[in-house]
Parts: structure tokens; C-alpha cells; sequence
């Protein structure tokens, strides 16, 4: 349906956009029987192998500005759904796109095809179909990939007394957002920020260097204590996180007052990290595994409590910006 405003440039309908502007950054594998252009794809699956299934909306509006480049925005529908493939200890394989657009504007979609193309080439993944209508801006990305028999990461094995431990820096995105929404970069910092909450590094390598070893794992999209509240809660424990410990990009301490740093470190979404624990015997083995210039460190320790908890260096529970004390559930 289109809107009251003027028409768009370069209007195009469904099938120039699926044969002009899809079919290029569909990729290739040997695993895709058969890919966009019938009324189902056809693939194969690895055998021996668990296929691993997510799917993620972006509404705009909601899950981001709707000022945000194209590109960027393609690219991020596909990051946060290889978020969860990494999460799960998988290797993603193909993607569907069910794209819901108010106008075919020709040079919005191509620009949202090179950034969507790009984050699928980055982990070799085939776009093999999808669904085009017409209504407000949505994406939704589903991929699918696969494990080995029974080796998916999951939220419900951690155990108290578990070590547990994130990738990279926390509170970037959600910082990041807020330059986003402004739409005014005015520094090298400032940019880092906003580039963490549009173009999501997706953890994948770090997945799969998990299986085996990590006793639970979740990807941090609704900020670390609630995500982490999820472990605690699907897998009958607490957790006690050192709010010391919380991993702070120089980005955001120079952008922000060190409690409001900690609060996002703490509470913001979007940054796509891995939270997982392991059992603290095979902290070593998870070392080795990731090298030494793993981006990964410990936060805390899974606790008996039914709980999440944010505690200072003497073990009282940290007050953040006025909020009271942490809890979780
Ligand atoms: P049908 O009417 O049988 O559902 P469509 O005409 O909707 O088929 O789609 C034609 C082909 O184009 C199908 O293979 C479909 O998977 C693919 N396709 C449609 N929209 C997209 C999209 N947004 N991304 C990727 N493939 C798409
Ligand atoms: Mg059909």
C-alpha cells in the first residue's frame, strides 16, 4: 500500500527487485539443491548433523531509527540472527529474507541488499528465498545452520560454581544508539559507539570454539543481567557478576560518567556479545582454545540463589544511577 506522500523515484515492482537486486547476493554453496526462484528451496543438510533454526524481526520504529542508512540496517537483520546461530555453538548455512517494504524504492533496496549481501558473505551463507510484500518497514531474517549431533550450546547447563564469562566490550550499542537516533557523529569515539549498535559483530568463531566445553551460552540482545538472567533461570541457579569485572570499551568511558557506563555495561542491549559459563576446571582448556588474544573475560561465578546480582569488590550488592539495587529474577 503506498503512502500519501509523493511517488517514490524509482519505483520497481516484486520481480525486478527479486531478479535484479536478490539474486546477486544470493551466494553459492554446494549444499543448496535449489535456491530463489520456486516456490521452496532445497537443501542438505550435513549428515550426522542438528540443524539450528532462528529467526529475528526488525520493525522500524522499534528495533531501529527509521532514519537509519539502508545498509546498514540489511546488514544488521542478518548480524543479530548470526548472533543467535553463534550463541547456539552453530555454523550458519542459508537465510531467508521476508521483506516488508511501504514503497520499492530502487536505490533504498539496493543499498539494503549490499549491506544484507555483505554480512551474509562475511560467514559464507546463501540467501535461498524469502517473501516481498508491501506495508511498513520490517525485516525478518531467519538462517539456518547446523551442529553435530547433540553438541548445541544451550541456556539451561549451567551449573553454581560455574565461571562465567563474556566477548568484547558491554554497553556500546546501547550508548551507540542514542548517537544513531541523534544522527550527529561528532567523534572518532562517538563513531565507534554507533557503529557497535548498527553494524553488530556476530560471535560466530567463538561458538564454535565453545561446543564442548561451555555449560550453558546466550548472545546478550536485551543487556547482560537480564540476558544472563535467562541462564540463571533456565538452568535452576544465580549468578554473581563482579560489576569490577564488566568489560568497558575506552569509547564509552570517554563518552560517559562511570556510573552511567556501568549501568548500560550492565543493563543496554543490542551489543550481540556472548555470555557463557563453563566449569571453572576447564578455564584453561577454554584459554588455550581461544589464544591469547581472546577478547573473552570472566565476570563472575553461577551462584546457588535463584538470582542475578550485581556486586561491588566487597561483595554487597552495587546501586546503579539511582535505581536501587540490581535484582534479577
Ligand atoms: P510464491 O508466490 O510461490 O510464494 P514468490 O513469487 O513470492 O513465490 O517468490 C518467488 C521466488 O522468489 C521464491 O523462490 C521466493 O523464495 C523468492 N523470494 C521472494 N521474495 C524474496 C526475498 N525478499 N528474498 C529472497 N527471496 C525471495
Ligand atoms: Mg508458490
Amino acid at each position: 500500500m503506498r503512502g500519501k506522500g509523493a511517488p517514490p523515484k524509482h519505483p520497481m515492482d516484486e520481480f525486478t527487485l527479486i531478479n535484479q537486486l536478490l539474486r546477486p547476493i544470493a551466494g553459492t554453496r554446494s549444499d543448496v539443491i535449489l535456491g530463489i526462484g520456486d516456490d521452496g528451496a532445497v537443501v542438505a543438510p550435513p549428515p550426522g548433523e542438528d540443524l539450528v533454526v532462528v529467526a529475528d524481526t526488525l520493525v522500524a520504529g522499534v528495533h531501529f531509527p527509521p532514519q537509519l542508512p539502508a545498509a546498514d540496517i540489511g546488514y544488521r537483520a542478518v548480524a543479530v540472527n548470526l548472533s543467535d546461530i553463534a550463541a547456539m555453538g552453530a555454523v550458519p548455512r542459508w537465510a531467508t529474507l521476508a521483506l516488508t517494504l511501504p514503497v520499492a524504492n530502487e536505490t533504498w533496496v539496493s543499498q539494503f541488499t549490499q549491506g544484507l549481501g555483505q554480512a551474509l558473505r562475511e560467514h559464507n551463507v546463501a540467501l535461498i528465498g524469502g517473501d516481498t510484500t508491501c506495508g511498513p518497514l520490517t525485516v525478518t531474517v531467519q538462517i539456518i545452520g547446523s551442529v553435530p549431533h547433540g553438541m548445541a550450546l544451550t541456556r539451561h547447563g549451567a551449573q553454581p560454581g560455574d565461571a562465567i564469562y563474556v566477548s568484547g566490550t558491554l554497553g556500546d550499542a546501547a550508548a551507540g544508539l542514542r548517537v544513531a537516533q541523534g544522527g550527529d557523529v561528532k567523534s572518532a569515539t562517538e563513531q565507534f559507539l554507533a557503529d557497535r549498535f548498527v553494524r553488530p559483530t556476530a560471535r560466530v568463531a567463538l561458538g564454535l570454539a565453545l561446543r564442548g566445553i561451555a555449560s550453558s551460552c546466550i548472545d546478550i540482545s536485551d543487556g547482560l543481567l537480564a540476558d544472563l538472567g535467562h541462564i540463571a533461570e533456565q538452568s535452576g541457579c544465580g549468578a554473581r557478576v563482579n560489576a569490577a569485572a564488566l568489560p568497558l570499551s575506552p569509547a564509552l568511558q570517554a563518552n560517559l560518567a562511570p556510573d552511567k557506563a556501568l549501568m548500560l555495561a550492565a543493563t543496554g542491549g543490542d551489543d550481540y556479545e556472548l555470555c557463557f559459563t563453563l566449569p571453572q576446571r576447564l578455564e584453561s582448556t577454554l584459554m588455550t582454545r581461544l589464544g591469547a588474544d581472546s577478547n573473552c573475560k570472566r565476570i563472575g561465578t553461577m551462584g546457588l540463589d535463584i538470582e542475578v546480582v550485581l556486586l561491588d569488590g566487597d561483595d554487597n550488592p552495587v546501586s546503579i544511577s539511582g535505581r536501587g539495587y540490581l535484582h534479577f529474577k
